[in-house]
């Protein structure tokens, strides 16, 4: 049975208390200027992966990364002097940066979804700062409400949608932006991959020139973009049920003994989800060339979903 969340009040002691819960690897909702956030500690891979369980969330798509300041941004991407010039004039704020993502970062590879690029923010509320502050580390956290439901700008709403899911929401009252962040990638073209809460035509002017607009097929969500960018080298068979004569078997609960690596012996999803891309990435690198990857069935609800989606991306035909 799952506790109520934890509400607490935006003062020193209520943020301390949340920073606590998030060094335990718990979930903390927090109010941005924009809407409020499920966060989670970015570099602990297990509580990154209950942010996907808690939203229902039927695949792991990319996470923003929150930031006391833009130092702090600099130690997990490279920046360039376009972001360099938009983190000085626009941080702390409702624009979101997608940038090149450092190898030293120590983020759980959960929160990019395995993609060589990473979306950062410095929010520019005083709840969320004194968070980030009293945690001092990268917080992963996207919007906080189910998946699929409109994005929460109170801690009511959030109570309402994940109440039960999550160990607490510091209530900051309601959001002044009420929509979410821009984001600009720069790897390294400034592109506008979603229009949000700061006005794209002050990102142009700060930049001198247009922001080019994706096509459809180069949106980070279209399932083929997906498939090149997660897929390990090696080919991934999903669904294999006893150990593979000539392949890697990653295995899932305590059936799967002869496992070369397995998800979550126990048979626990989100353990299996903290693993899964740092595990693919392992035996990617122990396989031989031409070995394949097995992977044993997982169950398709909850996590698993999410889990069944990554491995039909990685096993469907490269392009
Ligand atoms: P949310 O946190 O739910 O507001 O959504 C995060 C948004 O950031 C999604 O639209 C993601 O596709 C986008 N995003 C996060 N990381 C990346 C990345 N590395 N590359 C491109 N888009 C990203
Ligand atoms: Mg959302």
């Amino acid at each position: 049975m799952s506790l109520p969340a934890e509400l607490l009040e935006p003062n020193a002691t209520g943020l301390a208390r949340a920073a606590g819960v998030l060094r335990e690897g718990r979930l903390v909702a927090f109010p941005t200027e924009t809407v409020y956030g499920l966060g989670a500690d970015a570099r602990n891979d297990h509580a990154v992966a209950s942010i996907f369980q808690a939203k229902g969330r039927p695949r792991f798509n990319p996470l923003i990364v929150h930031l006391s300041d833009a130092g702090a941004a600099r130690d997990i991407a490279v920046f360039d002097d376009m972001a360099d010039r938009l983190a000085d004039s626009f941080w702390p704020g409702a624009l979101t940066l997608v940038l090149p993502l450092r190898p030293d970062s120590a983020l759980s590879p959960l929160v990019t979804a395995g993609l060589p690029t990473v979306a950062l923010r410095v929010p520019d509320h005083p709840v969320a700062r004194g968070l980030l502050s009293a945690f001092g580390g990268p917080v992963a956290a996207p919007s906080a409400n189910p998946s699929g439901s409109v994005s929460p700008t109170r801690a009511a709403h959030v109570v309402d949608g994940l109440g039960e899911k999550i160990a607490a929401v510091v209530d900051g009252g309601a959001c002044p932006v009420g929509v979410e962040s821009t984001i600009v990638g720069l790897t390294p073209e400034p592109v506008l991959l979603r229009p949000g809460g700061l006005p794209v035509e002050a990102i142009e002017a700060c930049l001198g020139g247009p922001l080019a607009v994706p096509a459809k097929t180069a949106n980070v969500t279209a399932p083929g973009q997906l498939s090149s960018h997660y897929a390990p080298g090696a080919d991934v068979v999903p669904n294999v049920t006893s150990p593979p004569s000539g392949a890697l078997w990653l295995g899932f609960g305590p059936a799967c003994s002869d496992a070369a690596l397995n998800l979550s012996p126990s048979g626990d999803l989100v353990e299996a989800a903290a693993n899964l891309f740092g595990y693919l990435r392992e035996l990617d690198a122990r396989a031989a060339p031409g070995q394949p990857i097995a992977v044993a069935p997982i169950p398709d609800h909850g996590l698993g979903r999410a889990i069944n989606d990554r491995l039909r991306r990685a096993a469907a035909p490269r392009r």
